[in-house]
């Protein structure tokens, strides 16, 4: 059975999640309340890090 995923929620980040989560990572949602969409992501997954 394959699990369902969708884009993490915080806007720049590529990574994919689970649909019952928001966020792949704490620093996603940190970012995401403090609104810094301007910087790289800095959840640290690789799919992320390629985008440097
Ligand atoms: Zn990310
Ligand atoms: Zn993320």
């Amino acid at each position: 059975m394959n699990e369902a995923t969708k884009p993490c929620d915080h806007v720049g980040c590529g990574c994919q999640v689970p649909v019952s989560r928001e966020y792949c990572s704490e620093a996603c949602r940190m970012a995401a309340e403090e609104q810094n969409v301007g910087g790289a992501c800095e959840c640290g997954h690789a799919a992320c890090q390629q985008r440097h």
